[in-house]
C-alpha cells in the first residue's frame, strides 16, 4: 500500500510539493490554516482535511511546510497541535525554516512522546518545487532519513543528510546566507549602473555572459528588468532568514559583516512594505534610497 502522508502549510511551496507526491503515488491528506486555500488540490485528487487531526491520525508521515518559528511551534505544539494528534509510528518531518534551536527543541518533546522528527528544510524555491527539483538538507535520526528516500525523491534532486536533529536547518541557513548575499549584489551592481546610466537590459545581458551569472540570476532577471515582484521567495521569508542567521552567528561567534548590512537591507525594504513581495525587490530598496525613481 502506498504511503500515507498528511502534509500541512499550502503557501507557495507547500502546493507544488504536496502535487509532486500526489503525482509520486503517496496518498496525501492537505490541511491549511486558510482551509479555502486547499480546496482546489481537491480537483487534482488529494484529499483535503478540515482540521489538523484529520490531516494527522493514520499517516505514516506529516510533512510541516509553514512560514516561520512561530507558525511551527503553534502548529507542532501548540494547543490542539500535531503533537496532540500524532502517535508512533507517524514521522514527522518539518521542511519549513525555522531557527535550528526551534527545531530541536521540537524534536526533544516529540521524542518525549516517542515521536520521530527530522528537520528538512529545502533549497530551491517555486519552480523547483514544481519540477521536483529541491535539494532537502536533513537532520535527526538517520534511519528515518533512510526510510524517508522514496518521499524526497518525490519532491526533490538531492537529498543531503547532515546529521542530528538541527543540523538540516544549520545547513539550510548556510545556504541562504549565500543566496540572500547574491540578490543583494545583484542589486548593488544594478544601482551603480543605474546612477551611471547604463543600459539596464545590456547589463543584464552582460552579467548572463559572465561567469557571475548562476541559475539564480536566470530566474529573477525578468523581475529585475522589469522592476515588478510577484513573491516565489517572499522577502519577508528572506528577512526572517538573515535574522536566523545573525541569531546564530551571534551565539557562535561567526564574524558576517556583510550579511549585517545586508539585513539592514532587507529590513527596510520589509519597513517601505516591499515585505510580501520577491526577494528581488531588495532592488527596489536600494534604487529608492539611492534616488533613483521609476
Ligand atoms: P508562504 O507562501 O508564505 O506560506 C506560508 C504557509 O504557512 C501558509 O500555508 C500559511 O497558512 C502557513 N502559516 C503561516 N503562519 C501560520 C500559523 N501561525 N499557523 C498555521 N499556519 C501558518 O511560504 P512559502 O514560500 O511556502 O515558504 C514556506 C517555508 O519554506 C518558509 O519557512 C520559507 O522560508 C521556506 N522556503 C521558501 C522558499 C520559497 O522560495 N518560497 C524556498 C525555500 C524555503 P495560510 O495560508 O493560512 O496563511
Amino acid at each position: 500500500m502506498s504511503k500515507r502522508i498528511g502534509f500541512i502549510g499550502l503557501g507557495n511551496m507547500g502546493v507544488p510539493m504536496a502535487l509532486n507526491l500526489h503525482k509520486a503515488g503517496f496518498y496525501v491528506t492537505v490541511y491549511n490554516r486558510t482551509y479555502e486555500k486547499a480546496l482546489p488540490l481537491q480537483e487534482h485528487g488529494l484529499e483535503v482535511a478540515q482540521s489538523l487531526d484529520d490531516a494527522v491520525r493514520e499517516k505514516d508521515i506529516v510533512i510541516t511546510m509553514l512560514a516561520n518559528d512561530e507558525a511551527v511551534e503553534e502548529i507542532i505544539a501548540g494547543d490542539d497541535g500535531i503533537l496532540d494528534y500524532i502517535e508512533a509510528p507517524t514521522l514527522l518531518v518539518d521542511m519549513s525554516t525555522v531557527s535550528p534551536d526551534t527545531s530541536c527543541m521540537l524534536a526533544d518533546t516529540a521524542k518525549e512522546m516517542g515521536i520521530t522528527m527530522l528537520d528538512a528544510p529545502v533549497s530551491g524555491s517555486v519552480n523547483s518545487a514544481e519540477t521536483a527539483n529541491l535539494v532537502i538538507l536533513a537532520g535527526g535520526p538517520k534511519e528515518a532519513f533512510d526510510t524517508l528516500q522514496d518521499v524526497f525523491q518525490a519532491m526533490g534532486k538531492a537529498s543531503l543528510y547532515f546529521g542530528e536533529n538541527g543540523s538540516g536547518e544549520k545547513a539550510k541557513l548556510v545556504i541562504n546566507l549565500l543566496l540572500g548575499m547574491t540578490m543583494q549584489g545583484i542589486s548593488e551592481s544594478l544601482v551603480l549602473a543605474e546612477k551611471f546610466g547604463l543600459d539596464r537590459n545590456i547589463v543584464l545581458d552582460m552579467i548572463q555572459q559572465t561567469t557571475v551569472a548562476t541559475p539564480f540570476f536566470g530566474f529573477k532577471r525578468e523581475l529585475l528588468a522589469k522592476e515588478e515582484y510577484p513573491a516565489a521567495f517572499a522577502l519577508k521569508h528572506m528577512l526572517k532568514d538573515f535574522g536566523l542567521v545573525l541569531e546564530q552567528a551571534h551565539k557562535n561567534g561567526s564574524v558576517l559583516p556583510a550579511t549585517s548590512a545586508a539585513y539592514q537591507s532587507y529590513a527596510s525594504a520589509a519597513n517601505h512594505g516591499l515585505k510580501d513581495m520577491d526577494m528581488a525587490a531588495v532592488f527596489a530598496e536600494l534604487l529608492h534610497a539611492s534616488g533613483v525613481k521609476k
